[in-house]
């Protein structure tokens, strides 16, 4: 049975289906909305379709942007010689917040997984080697997680980056096994970062 008229429902409807959004926050969400000024209703709104409208990925790192440079790869202040690897956005957003790392990144957008059928041409690889040909890099900080699929990646890159002069890290310390980036908390995020060690 329907309790609220249809444009209220479609609403929770469409609330629920939010990550740990159950049917009773949605219900709250909805009728929250509806005595909230108009404004604020709007303005949530236009938050929404823009996200899907205006963010872009930055076609040098491949992090989120809104526009084509993200805001860290155009930052003069941010130490060239250093890039880290993450496999998602969320896991550079993670580590950012740590403050840990002055450096720029390189999302993957991926891990290897051959058991998946996710070779090196399916992530953000081929251009990881392109940035290292094409920018001063001294550092690459391999960041992917401890699962086998994090692990797999960090392997497949420092050997393929053996060859060039530079030094390759990898952040391990304190990332319990099999864990992701984006999880850990910022304190022991700030500390592996800290304590990378060479591989
Ligand atoms: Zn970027």
């Amino acid at each position: 049975m329907n309790y609220y008229p249809i444009s209220i429902s479609r609403l929770i409807r469409q609330l629920c289906k939010l990550p740990s959004i159950g049917e009773k926050s949605a219900e709250r969400l909805a009728l929250y909305l509806l005595k909230a000024p108009e404004e604020e209703a709007l303005e949530l709104s236009r938050c929404i379709s823009g996200l899907k409208e205006k963010i872009k990925v930055c076609s040098k790192c491949f992090a989120l942007s809104d526009n084509e440079i993200c805001e860290i790869c155009n930052d003069p202040a941010r130490d060239s010689g250093l890039l880290c690897v993450v496999e998602t956005p969320a896991d550079m957003i993670a580590i950012e917040k740590s403050g840990a790392f002055t450096g720029r990144y390189h999302v993957l957008q991926g891990l290897l997984s051959p058991m998946d059928g996710i070779g090196p041409e399916e992530i953000r690889l081929k251009e990881l080697i392109q940035r290292v040909d094409n920018e001063t890099i001294k550092e690459v900080v391999i960041a992917t997680g401890t699962n086998m699929e994090g692990e797999t990646t960090a392997s497949y890159i420092a050997e393929t980056l053996s060859q060039y002069p530079l030094k390759i890290s990898r952040i391990a310390s304190g990332i319990p096994m099999g864990g992701e980036v984006k999880y850990v908390d910022q304190v022991t995020l700030k500390k592996a970062m800290e304590a990378r060690r060479d591989i």
